[in-house]
């Protein structure tokens, strides 16, 4: 079984991702950026089912942070090689409104964060010669979404990187894919306004918000021995959204 990291741990998807490659049987690396009482909660779920489990906080936009705890990770537990970029954040405005900051914090967070991550781990897989990574996109970088220029531009590029580290990778075994997911009831979709939520769900074809543990299943799956042939892949799980 495989050492797994999973950024964005402490709630939402990236807890349930974390849960399902516990069940699965890796040991898992629950990271957050600041609520490490919620990862913490998050590694002690994940240890009941028999793995080792680590919580640990550091912001994936620091790219020497990220550095650092690949090398941590690698003495504490093994060398990862399940990497799941989870870590995720919106700061919503029209273009019109948007500021600079907003632009380039959730680009820092969402795509940068990404790469370090991508780029810390990368070299640890190569050298096992096997890896899987996935990347959490969106519907909003695929369809595009007003009021997210920012949040949709970060996504949209997590595709371009998925697909172009998959072509650089595939050689030494690694696997990199997309998850692109349509509403999802977490934090992140419980602070949209109650007319965006309604509308929302009548234009979803099931006509419901997904649940976290729906992803995590689909990454759990893109973990496995059983998707070691799909690599540089985009998988909407979006109810029928698009
Ligand atoms: P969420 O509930 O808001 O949780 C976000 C997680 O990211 C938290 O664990 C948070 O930890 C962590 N995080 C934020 N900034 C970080 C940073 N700089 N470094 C490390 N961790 C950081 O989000 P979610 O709804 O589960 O979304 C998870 C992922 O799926 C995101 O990439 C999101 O864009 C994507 N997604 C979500 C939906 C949806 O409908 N929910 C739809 C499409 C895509 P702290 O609290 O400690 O900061």
């Amino acid at each position: 079984m495989a050492t797994a990291i999973v950024t964005g741990a402490s709630r939402g998807i990236g807890a349930a991702i974390a849960r399902e490659l516990a069940a699965r049987g890796h040991d898992v690396v629950v990271n957050c950026s600041g609520s490490i009482d919620k990862a913490e909660a998050v590694a002690a779920a994940c240890r009941e089912q028999g793995v080792r489990a680590l919580a640990m906080a550091w912001d994936v936009s620091d790219f020497a942070a990220c550095q650092t705890a690949v090398r941590q990770i690698r003495d504490e537990l093994d060398a990862p090689t399940i990497l799941v970029n989870n870590a995720g954040i919106t700061a919503d405005g029209l273009l019109l409104r948007m500021k600079e900051e907003q632009f380039d914090r959730v680009l820092q967070v969402n795509l940068k964060g990404a790469f370090n991550m991508m780029q810390a781990c990368a070299s640890v897989m190569v050298r096992a010669r096997t890896g899987r990574i996935i990347n959490l996109s969106s519907v909003a970088g695929v369809m595009g979404n007003a009021g997210q220029v920012n949040y949709a531009a970060s996504k949209a590029g997590i595709i371009g990187m998925t697909k172009s580290a998959a072509k650089e990778l595939g050689a030494r075994g690694i696997t990199v894919n997309a998850i692109a997911p349509g509403f999802i009831a977490t934090d992140m979709t419980d602070a949209l306004p109650a007319e965006v939520r309604e509308r929302a769900e009548r234009q979803i074809a099931l006509g419901r918000f997904g649940r976290p543990e729906e992803i995590a299943a689909l990454a759990g799956f893109l973990a496995s021995d059983g998707a070691g042939y799909i690599t540089g892949q985009v998988i909407v799980a979006d109810g029928g959204l698009g």
